[in-house]
C-alpha cells in the first residue's frame, strides 16, 4: 500500500491519540528505514529507544524465529528455558539477585510500586505506602504510573488517580527531605530523565538519596525502562552512579523491538511476591524472552564501550556545527538531548528534519536522539549531514 492509502485507513478507523508524522515507515536495515515510497532516513530514534539492534538483525531474526518455531507462548504455569536465561543474563551482569517479567515500562513500573509497597506492609503494616518521586519525571501511562509522573501535565481527564505519592525537585536532596514522612515507603527515579528532556541526575545526589534510602528504609527503585539496556554506554545507568538501587526497572530495549520489561531486585526484595501476589498472562513471553537473551549476548564490554565513543561524537558534532537554532547539549552515552533556542519548536524542527531524511524524537523543549546502538559511523555521519544542511 501506498502512504495516501494507509493514512486515510488509518484517519478512518483509528482513534487519533497520535499526532502523526507524514511518513508510513516500510522496513530498516540496520539504522537506516525506508518508507512506503522508496523514500529513505537515517534513524535517531530506535521507536524510541526500543530497536537497541536496529531493523533487521540477523542474529535477531534468527533468535525470534527459532524461538517461535518451537513455543510461541505457554502460561507462566510452567517454566521455560528463555525465561530462567535472560533473568540469570540479568542478574549476573548487574549484581541484583531476582527479575520478574512484563511486556511494557509501565507495567513493569507497576510491578515496581507494588513491590515497594508490599515490601513495606510486610514489615511495617498499613500506613506507609507513599512513594517519593521527581518533578520532571516520567513513569508511564497507566492510572498509577501516571500519578508517580512527577509532570502537572499528566494529571489530567482521568480522575481520580491513584494516591500515594509525592513529588520532590530533581537534584535537590533539601527538597525530598521536605516531603517526606512516616508513611513514606520508597522513592522512584529515573537517573537521566528522558521524556522530561533527557536532564542526566547529579552523580553526587543520586548517591546522596541511596543513603537517605538506607537509613530509612525506604526502598530506592530506579527506573530505567529508557536508560537500561546499553542505552548509556553500560548495561544499566546506576553502574555508573556508584549505586546499587533495590529495585529497577527495564523494558524499551531489551528485546530489540518485541515487547518485553520487568523488575530486577537485590537479595532483600526476593521474597516479596509470594505466590499469587502478582502476575501476568503475557509478562517473559519466550519469544521476547530469546530475543533479550540475543540482545544481552551482544552487548558486550566492547559494545558498550562504542556506544560511549559515538554517544560522544555525535555531541562533539552537533556542538561544532554552531547552528543558531540548537543550544547545549546532554546526556550519557547515545541517551542525546539538544536544547533547542530560535524561534521555532523543536516540533517543528523535528518535522522539518524528518521531510528530509532524519528521524529524530522530542523530549522537554528540546531534540532527543537515541540513535539504534548499532548505528554505523557512515550512518551518523549521513544523519549529521541531513542535520546540518537542513537546519542551516
Ligand atoms: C517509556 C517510559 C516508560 C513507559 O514505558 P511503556 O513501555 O510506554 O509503558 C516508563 N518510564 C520511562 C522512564 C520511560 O521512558
Amino acid at each position: 500500500m501506498k502512504f495516501e492509502e494507509i493514512r486515510a485507513l488509518d484517519e478512518q478507523y483509528v482513534m487519533h491519540s497520535y499526532s502523526r508524522f507524514p511518513v508510513a515507515v516500510d522496513h530498516g536495515k540496520g539504522a537506516t528505514l525506508w518508507d512506503t515510497e522508496g523514500r529513505e532516513y537515517i534513524d535517531f530514534t530506535a521507536g524510541i529507544g526500543v530497536c537497541s539492534l536496529g531493523y533487521a538483525d540477523e542474529g535477531w531474526q534468527q533468535a525470534i524465529a527459532r524461538q517461535a518455531a518451537k513455543l510461541g507462548h505457554i502460561s507462566n504455569l510452567f517454566y521455560t528455558e528463555p525465561y530462567a536465561l535472560v533473568a540469570q543474563k540479568l542478574c549476573t551482569r548487574t549484581g541484583l539477585s531476582n527479575a520478574m517479567f512484563a511486556n511494557s515500562g509501565a507495567e513493569a513500573n507497576e510491578a515496581m510500586i507494588k513491590l515497594a509497597r508490599k515490601y513495606s506492609y510486610d514489615r511495617y503494616g498499613k500506613g506507609r505506602g507513599t512513594i517519593l518521586t521527581l518533578r520532571n519525571s516520567f513513569h508511564g501511562r497507566t492510572i498509577t504510573t501516571l500519578s508517580a509522573t512527577g509532570q502537572d501535565k499528566f494529571h489530567d481527564y482521568f480522575f481520580p488517580f491513584t494516591e500515594g505519592f509525592r513529588y520532590a525537585g530533581a537534584n535537590d536532596i533539601s527538597s525530598l527531605e521536605e516531603v517526606a514522612g512516616h508513611d513514606v515507603c520508597a522513592v522512584m527515579m529515573e537517573l537521566v530523565q528522558g521524556e522530561g528532556g533527557v536532564l542526566p541526575l547529579d552523580v553526587k545526589y543520586v548517591q546522596a538519596v541511596a543513603s537517605l534510602c538506607a537509613r530509612r528504609d525506604w526502598l530506592l527503585l530506579v527506573d530505567e525502562v529508557q536508560s537500561g539496556v546499553g542505552r548509556t554506554g553500560t548495561l544499566f545507568a546506576f553502574q555508573q552512579y556508584g549505586i546499587r538501587p533495590d529495585v529497577v526497572s527495564f523494558a524499551k530495549g531489551i528485546a530489540g523491538g518485541l515487547p518485553f520489561g520487568g523488575v530486577l531486585a537485590g537479595e532483600k526484595c526476593r521474597d516479596v511476591f509470594a505466590p499469587g501476589t502478582h502476575g501476568t498472562t503475557f509478562g517473559g513471553n519466550p519469544v521476547s524472552a530469546a530475543a533479550a537473551c540475543y540482545v544481552l549476548d551482544r552487548m558486550d564490554g566492547g559494545f558498550l564501550e562504542q556506544v560511549k565513543e559515538k554517544g560522544a561524537y555525535i555531541r562533539r558534532a552537533v556542538e561544532e556545527m554552531g547552528l543558531p537554532c540548537l543550544g547545549e547539549t546532554r546526556g550519557l552515552g547515545m541517551m542525546l538531548g539538544v536544547d533547542v533556542t530560535g524561534e521555532r519548536s523543536n516540533r517543528e524542527l523535528a518535522s522539518i528534519l524528518i521531510e528530509k531524511g532524519l528521524l529524530v524524537l522530542t523530549a522537554g523543549a528540546g531534540l532527543r536522539l537515541l540513535p539504534p546502538l548499532v548505528i554505523t559511523r557512515e550512518e551518523i555521519d549521513k544523519g549529521l549531514a541531513i542535520l546540518k544542511a537542513a537546519l542551516s
